[in-house]
């Protein structure tokens, strides 16, 4: 065993500091069940322990590299020998609900279905929500900016947090444990941490803001004959809903029909539209609020966008029609299959879909290209299979997703981050000078290059 791991144990315990077996009983990630590779495992217990580790690991120019619930799609805590893992799941304590401010404290390690239920048992709502619930951590939520089901009325995880402590790689220890909604004393530091993929420094607590619970829900699945008609649905929704509109979420038929096939689930609607949305309404008056929703179904109905529907009758029904948006299973058997996450104009999207889908089918006879998305927010999820070869396809499949975004304004990242995985992309939607002023950035929060090095660019 190295010294340095040796002298790391002495100083913080092996409760804290591990190595040995407890490497290779850890998944890699959600997505690979292969051990971590690392020399060693460091689990602190409090921001003040975390900054002692992080001076001696700079001193020693040490890598390291943050996980959190490891759900990323990003390859952005990919570690290998060289490097020490901390990990935030022993800093998950959720500190306080300020019910008068309505605001929540809560440590980086908490895990976001956690804090949803908690949150929820007090009376307050918090709208970030993902299918990653019951594994992502508070911490890798506010690391990545995560988006999810609910941005097209809440925003992402930057629009709910109002503070945040990190500590940078020097271990010192920046606490901008803001509560409240205005504060314009000089630069807002938290922003530099969020969306940094744990290249500036490590995120302990973050204070965010809560939202009114809410008492009313009503849900949908509908099928639709084009995309002409998926936009005019949700401009339809958001009109005639207001502030009440939650979700819709597109998914291409294809995708429809493969998660629903005598392998997958039950199919809630007909499996022959060419487009499915769900979309969801939240609001203050169940009576009033199911009204709306319902004429406002009814008028897409009689106006011909929406051609059928099913609307749950119960929470066990809301489930069944969630799941076949969340439930990917089934398309994830595919090997090799390479998943992305863009974001673009939806006036665009239908002509790129085409596109991209005609590009992959001329390349890979027989390959299959499923396309999911929160189109409100511009953002669509891309599942290529090209039903045979290996990993060495992925660059090809890079340059046909990839290419056609720069000309028609999109970005390569709409909400699963950089990572290791899409750096040689990050020229396509960031101007050089924009690319210049993040490593300054970099270079001036962490100069020894030992938070996650090599992640974004
Ligand atoms: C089924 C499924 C559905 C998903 N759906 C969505 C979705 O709808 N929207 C969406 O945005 N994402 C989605 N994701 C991706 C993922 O859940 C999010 O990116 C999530 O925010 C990652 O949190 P994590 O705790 O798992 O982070 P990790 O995967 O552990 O880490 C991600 C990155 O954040 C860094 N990091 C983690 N914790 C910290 C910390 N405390 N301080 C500094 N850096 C840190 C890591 O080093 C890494 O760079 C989904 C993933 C899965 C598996």
């Amino acid at each position: 065993m190295p010294e340095f791991i040796k002298k790391l144990i002495s100083d913080f315990g092996p409760n804290t500091v591990q190595t040995g077996e407890v490497l290779s009983n850890r998944a890699a990630s959600y997505w690979d069940p292969t051990p971590i590779a690392a020399k060693a495992l460091i689990r602190p217990k409090t921001t003040a322990e975390l900054s002692e580790i992080l001076k001696k690991c700079n001193d020693a120019g040490q890598i390291i590299v943050t996980h959190g619930g490891l759900t990323g799609c990003a390859k952005a805590a990919d570690s290998t020998p060289k490097h020490i893992v901390i990990s935030t799941d022993r800093m998950s304590e959720i500190e306080e609900i300020d019910e008068i401010g309505g605001t929540i404290t809560i440590q980086a390690g908490a895990i976001l279905e956690t804090v949803q239920q908690t949150v929820a048992e007090n009376g307050f709502y918090f709208p970030l929500d993902l299918g990653a619930r019951g594994s992502c951590t508070i911490g890798g939520n506010a690391a990545t900016n995560a988006g999810g089901i609910n941005v097209i009325r809440y925003g992402m995880m930057r629009n709910h947090i109002l503070g945040l402590e990190a500590v940078l790689a020097d271990g010192t220890i920046i606490s901008s444990m803001n509560k409240v909604i205005k504060n314009n004393a000089g630069y807002d530091l938290k922003q530099l941490f969020i969306g940094s993929e744990g290249t500036l420094g490590i995120i302990t607590r973050v204070i965010v803001k809560l939202e009114s619970a809410t008492r009313s829900c009503q849900t949908a699945l509908v099928g639709l004959n084009n995309f002409s008609d998926v936009t005019a649905f949700l401009n339809h929704m958001k009109t005639s809903t207001g502030s009440r509109l939650s979700a819709y979420e597109v998914m291409w038929g294809n995708y429809y029909q493969a998660v629903t096939d005598k392998n997958g689930h039950k199919p809630p609607l007909d499996r022959k539209y060419p487009y499915y949305v769900i979309t969801e309404c939240t609001g203050s008056n169940a009576e009033s609020d199911e009204d709306i929703f319902l004429n406002t179904l009814d008028e897409a109905f009689k106006n011909e966008i929406v051609l059928d529907a099913v609307i749950p009758k119960s929470e066990q029904e809301r489930k069944s029609v969630w799941i076949v948006r969340e439930g990917f299973e089934p398309i994830l058997e595919n090997n090799p299959i390479f998943l992305y996450d863009v974001s673009l104009p939806i006036k665009h999207m239908e002509s790129y879909i085409n596109n991209v889908q005609q590009g992959i089918m001329e390349t890979w006879p027989g390959a299959d290209c499923y396309v999911i998305g929160h189109i409100g927010d511009g953002n669509l999820h891309l599942m290529v299979c090209p039903k045979a070869g290996d990993e060495s396809l992925h660059g090809k499949s890079d340059e046909i997703v990839y290419g056609p975004l720069k000309d028609i304004g999109g970005s390569v990242s709409a909400e699963h981050g950089i990572g290791n995985e899409k750096k040689a992309w990050l020229s396509h939607c960031r101007s050089q000078s924009e690319i210049s002023l993040m490593k300054s950035l970099k270079q001036t929060l962490d100069p020894n290059n030992i938070l996650n090095p090599g992640v974004i660019f």
